[in-house]
Protein backbone atom coordinates (compact mmCIF):
# COMPACT_ATOMS: atom_id res chain seq x y z
CA UNK A 1 0.00 0.00 0.00
CA UNK A 2 1.40 3.56 -0.47
CA UNK A 3 2.76 5.60 2.29
CA UNK A 4 6.22 6.20 4.01
CA UNK A 5 8.16 3.55 5.03
CA UNK A 6 11.14 4.56 7.61
CA UNK A 7 13.52 0.94 7.19
CA UNK A 8 16.34 0.63 9.62
CA UNK A 9 19.18 -1.07 7.89
CA UNK A 10 22.77 -2.54 9.17
CA UNK A 11 25.50 -0.77 10.81
CA UNK A 12 28.18 -3.09 9.98
CA UNK A 13 26.76 -7.09 9.71
CA UNK A 14 24.41 -7.05 6.79
CA UNK A 15 22.77 -10.35 8.43
CA UNK A 16 21.19 -8.04 10.79
CA UNK A 17 18.96 -6.77 7.91
CA UNK A 18 15.38 -7.83 8.75
CA UNK A 19 13.08 -10.18 6.17
CA UNK A 20 10.41 -7.29 6.46
CA UNK A 21 13.06 -5.06 5.29
CA UNK A 22 13.76 -6.98 2.41
CA UNK A 23 10.35 -7.26 1.26
CA UNK A 24 9.49 -3.79 1.62
CA UNK A 25 12.61 -3.03 -0.14
CA UNK A 26 12.40 -5.09 -3.01
CA UNK A 27 8.45 -3.80 -3.41
CA UNK A 28 8.76 -0.17 -3.09
CA UNK A 29 8.75 2.34 -6.16
CA UNK A 30 11.27 4.57 -5.51
CA UNK A 31 14.30 4.57 -2.00
CA UNK A 32 15.02 7.36 -0.66
CA UNK A 33 18.48 7.54 0.68
CA UNK A 34 21.24 9.22 1.92
CA UNK A 35 24.02 8.77 -0.31
CA UNK A 36 23.25 6.79 -3.26
CA UNK A 37 26.77 4.82 -3.61
CA UNK A 38 25.85 3.63 -0.34
CA UNK A 39 22.57 2.23 -0.38
CA UNK A 40 23.50 1.21 -3.96
CA UNK A 41 25.84 -1.28 -2.41
CA UNK A 42 23.34 -2.49 0.46
CA UNK A 43 20.76 -3.16 -2.65
CA UNK A 44 23.48 -5.18 -4.73
CA UNK A 45 24.20 -7.41 -1.65
CA UNK A 46 20.49 -8.31 -1.54
CA UNK A 47 19.61 -8.17 -5.38
CA UNK A 48 17.54 -5.74 -5.01
CA UNK A 49 16.95 -2.97 -7.80
CA UNK A 50 14.75 -0.34 -7.35
CA UNK A 51 15.19 3.15 -8.27
CA UNK A 52 16.90 5.30 -5.62
CA UNK A 53 16.24 9.30 -4.57
CA UNK A 54 18.73 11.59 -2.91
CA UNK A 55 17.14 12.95 0.31
CA UNK A 56 18.39 14.71 3.34
CA UNK A 57 16.37 17.37 5.61
CA UNK A 58 18.22 20.03 3.92
CA UNK A 59 16.53 19.24 0.51
CA UNK A 60 14.62 21.95 -1.08
CA UNK A 61 10.72 22.32 0.01
CA UNK A 62 10.26 21.31 -3.98
CA UNK A 63 11.90 17.79 -3.65
CA UNK A 64 10.12 17.41 -0.45
CA UNK A 65 7.53 17.57 -1.86
CA UNK A 66 7.94 15.64 -4.57
CA UNK A 67 8.20 12.55 -2.36
CA UNK A 68 5.17 13.01 -0.47
CA UNK A 69 3.30 12.86 -3.50
CA UNK A 70 4.81 10.18 -4.43
CA UNK A 71 4.03 8.49 -0.94
CA UNK A 72 0.02 9.70 -1.63
CA UNK A 73 0.19 6.79 -4.78
CA UNK A 74 2.76 4.08 -4.24
CA UNK A 75 5.19 2.85 -1.21
CA UNK A 76 8.05 5.02 -0.79
CA UNK A 77 10.87 3.80 1.77
CA UNK A 78 12.94 5.76 3.24
CA UNK A 79 16.92 4.64 4.05
CA UNK A 80 20.08 5.98 5.84
CA UNK A 81 23.60 5.29 5.15
CA UNK A 82 23.10 2.49 7.88
CA UNK A 83 21.22 2.11 11.26
CA UNK A 84 17.71 3.86 11.79
CA UNK A 85 16.67 6.33 10.16
CA UNK A 86 16.28 9.84 11.35
CA UNK A 87 18.95 8.71 14.81
CA UNK A 88 21.16 11.47 14.03
CA UNK A 89 19.98 11.02 10.28
CA UNK A 90 17.68 12.80 7.99
CA UNK A 91 14.04 11.85 7.89
CA UNK A 92 12.09 13.98 10.84
CA UNK A 93 11.20 16.48 8.51
CA UNK A 94 9.92 13.88 6.08
CA UNK A 95 7.40 12.19 8.54
CA UNK A 96 6.64 15.39 10.31
CA UNK A 97 4.98 16.92 6.89
CA UNK A 98 3.86 12.99 5.90
CA UNK A 99 1.81 13.07 8.97
CA UNK A 100 0.47 16.77 8.69
CA UNK A 101 -0.95 15.64 5.18
CA UNK A 102 -2.09 12.34 6.63
CA UNK A 103 -0.11 10.28 4.73
CA UNK A 104 0.10 6.54 6.29
CA UNK A 105 3.36 5.96 7.62
CA UNK A 106 4.96 3.22 9.72
CA UNK A 107 8.59 2.12 10.57
CA UNK A 108 10.42 -1.11 10.32
CA UNK A 109 12.17 -1.66 13.40
CA UNK A 110 16.10 -2.60 12.86
CA UNK A 111 19.46 -1.82 14.36
CA UNK A 112 20.51 0.77 16.11
CA UNK A 113 24.04 1.45 17.08
CA UNK A 114 22.49 3.21 19.76
CA UNK A 115 20.45 0.83 21.56
CA UNK A 116 23.52 -1.83 20.66
CA UNK A 117 25.57 -0.15 22.36
CA UNK A 118 23.71 0.29 25.59
CA UNK A 119 22.82 -3.26 25.77
CA UNK A 120 26.42 -4.17 24.86
CA UNK A 121 27.93 -1.87 28.08
CA UNK A 122 26.50 -3.20 31.19
CA UNK A 123 25.47 0.58 32.47
CA UNK A 124 21.72 1.27 34.08
CA UNK A 125 19.48 1.21 31.33
CA UNK A 126 16.37 2.11 33.18
CA UNK A 127 16.51 5.45 32.22
CA UNK A 128 19.01 6.79 29.87
CA UNK A 129 19.10 9.60 27.82
CA UNK A 130 20.31 10.04 23.88
CA UNK A 131 22.60 13.18 23.13
CA UNK A 132 23.46 12.54 19.92
CA UNK A 133 27.29 13.80 18.40
CA UNK A 134 28.89 16.08 21.01
CA UNK A 135 29.96 19.61 19.46
CA UNK A 136 33.38 19.92 18.04
CA UNK A 137 34.67 22.91 19.53
CA UNK A 138 35.55 22.77 23.07
CA UNK A 139 34.37 25.46 24.72
CA UNK A 140 30.20 24.23 23.45
CA UNK A 141 31.59 20.60 24.10
CA UNK A 142 32.11 21.85 27.70
CA UNK A 143 28.66 23.70 27.78
CA UNK A 144 27.07 20.43 26.14
CA UNK A 145 28.55 18.49 28.96
CA UNK A 146 28.17 20.64 31.55
CA UNK A 147 24.26 20.72 31.04
CA UNK A 148 23.71 17.03 30.70
CA UNK A 149 25.48 16.65 33.98
CA UNK A 150 22.91 16.74 36.13
CA UNK A 151 20.89 14.19 34.16
CA UNK A 152 19.47 11.44 36.47
CA UNK A 153 20.08 9.24 33.56
CA UNK A 154 22.88 7.02 31.61
CA UNK A 155 24.15 9.18 28.61
CA UNK A 156 24.89 8.18 25.01
CA UNK A 157 26.61 10.25 22.41
CA UNK A 158 27.82 9.38 19.18
CA UNK A 159 31.65 9.74 18.72
CA UNK A 160 34.46 9.74 15.83
CA UNK A 161 37.66 8.91 16.69
CA UNK A 162 39.68 12.10 15.93
CA UNK A 163 37.33 13.58 19.06
CA UNK A 164 36.90 10.40 21.19
CA UNK A 165 39.78 11.79 23.80
CA UNK A 166 38.84 15.12 24.06
CA UNK A 167 35.61 14.36 24.92
CA UNK A 168 37.02 11.89 27.06
CA UNK A 169 39.16 14.63 28.90
CA UNK A 170 36.42 16.68 28.59
CA UNK A 171 34.09 14.51 31.15
CA UNK A 172 36.84 13.49 32.95
CA UNK A 173 36.85 17.26 34.21
CA UNK A 174 32.68 18.09 33.86
CA UNK A 175 31.08 14.67 34.99
CA UNK A 176 34.17 13.04 37.28
CA UNK A 177 33.11 9.38 38.97
CA UNK A 178 30.94 8.04 36.35
CA UNK A 179 31.33 4.95 34.63
CA UNK A 180 32.29 5.19 31.33
CA UNK A 181 32.04 3.23 28.03
CA UNK A 182 33.37 3.18 24.82
CA UNK A 183 31.39 1.05 21.92
CA UNK A 184 33.35 0.55 18.95
CA UNK A 185 32.73 -1.62 15.77
CA UNK A 186 29.79 -2.74 17.11
CA UNK A 187 28.54 -5.74 14.67
CA UNK A 188 31.77 -5.62 12.90
CA UNK A 189 34.74 -8.02 13.23
CA UNK A 190 36.45 -5.27 15.25
CA UNK A 191 33.68 -5.30 17.84
CA UNK A 192 34.65 -3.54 21.01
CA UNK A 193 33.36 -2.47 24.38
CA UNK A 194 35.69 -1.27 26.95
CA UNK A 195 34.75 0.25 30.32
CA UNK A 196 36.39 2.94 32.82
CA UNK A 197 36.93 5.94 34.29
CA UNK A 198 36.68 8.92 31.64
CA UNK A 199 40.62 9.58 32.98
CA UNK A 200 41.67 5.61 32.26
CA UNK A 201 39.94 5.55 28.74
CA UNK A 202 41.55 8.78 27.78
CA UNK A 203 45.03 7.45 28.59
CA UNK A 204 43.99 3.81 26.83
CA UNK A 205 42.87 5.83 23.30
CA UNK A 206 45.90 8.34 23.77
CA UNK A 207 47.86 5.14 23.48
CA UNK A 208 45.97 3.49 21.10
CA UNK A 209 43.83 5.97 18.44
CA UNK A 210 40.91 4.19 17.88
CA UNK A 211 39.68 3.42 14.71
CA UNK A 212 36.02 3.26 13.02
CA UNK A 213 32.26 3.63 14.26
CA UNK A 214 32.30 4.65 18.27
CA UNK A 215 29.30 5.29 20.64
CA UNK A 216 30.74 6.58 23.88
CA UNK A 217 28.27 6.43 27.03
CA UNK A 218 28.47 7.79 30.87
CA UNK A 219 26.59 5.69 33.57
CA UNK A 220 24.71 8.30 36.03
CA UNK A 221 25.76 10.33 38.25
CA UNK A 222 27.76 8.76 40.94
CA UNK A 223 24.91 8.47 44.29
CA UNK A 224 26.18 10.95 47.12
CA UNK A 225 28.12 9.41 49.62
CA UNK A 226 26.25 7.22 52.46
CA UNK A 227 27.83 9.11 55.73
CA UNK A 228 29.88 6.72 57.35
CA UNK A 229 29.85 5.87 61.11
CA UNK A 230 32.35 8.46 62.23
CA UNK A 231 30.51 11.06 59.93
CA UNK A 232 27.40 10.46 61.96
CA UNK A 233 29.18 10.45 65.63
CA UNK A 234 31.20 13.65 64.22
CA UNK A 235 27.56 15.19 64.14
CA UNK A 236 26.29 13.58 66.84
CA UNK A 237 29.40 15.50 69.28
CA UNK A 238 28.30 18.84 67.23
CA UNK A 239 24.69 18.77 67.84
CA UNK A 240 25.53 17.68 71.57
CA UNK A 241 27.46 20.61 71.74
CA UNK A 242 25.45 23.52 70.21
CA UNK A 243 22.57 22.14 72.83
CA UNK A 244 24.93 22.58 75.84
N1 LIG B 1 21.19 6.19 12.27
C1 LIG B 1 22.35 5.52 12.79
C2 LIG B 1 21.92 4.54 13.89
O1 LIG B 1 20.73 4.26 14.01
O2 LIG B 1 22.78 4.05 14.62
C3 LIG B 1 23.40 6.50 13.25
C4 LIG B 1 23.88 7.44 12.19
S1 LIG B 1 25.10 8.55 12.72
C5 LIG B 1 25.27 9.62 11.33
C6 LIG B 1 26.60 7.65 12.62
C7 LIG B 1 27.21 7.40 13.99
O3 LIG B 1 26.57 6.27 14.59
C8 LIG B 1 28.67 7.03 13.97
O4 LIG B 1 29.48 8.20 13.95
C9 LIG B 1 28.83 6.28 15.27
O5 LIG B 1 28.91 7.16 16.35
C10 LIG B 1 27.49 5.53 15.33
N2 LIG B 1 27.61 4.20 14.71
C11 LIG B 1 27.06 3.78 13.55
N3 LIG B 1 27.40 2.50 13.30
C12 LIG B 1 28.18 2.10 14.34
C13 LIG B 1 28.86 0.89 14.65
N4 LIG B 1 28.80 -0.18 13.86
N5 LIG B 1 29.58 0.85 15.81
C14 LIG B 1 29.66 1.92 16.62
N6 LIG B 1 29.04 3.08 16.36
C15 LIG B 1 28.32 3.18 15.23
Amino acid sequence: PPGLYIVATPIGNLGDLTRRAAEVLSGCAVIACEDTRVTGKLLNHLGIKRPMRRYDDHASEDARDKLLAEMCEKPVALVSDAGTPLISDPGYKLVRTARERGIAVTSLPGPSALVVALTLAGLPTDRFMFAGFLPSKDKARGDALGELAAVPATLVFYETGPRLVDSLEAMARIMPGREIAVARELTKLHEECRTGTAVELAAHYTAHPPKGEIVLLAGPPPAPAAPGEADVDAALRQALETMS
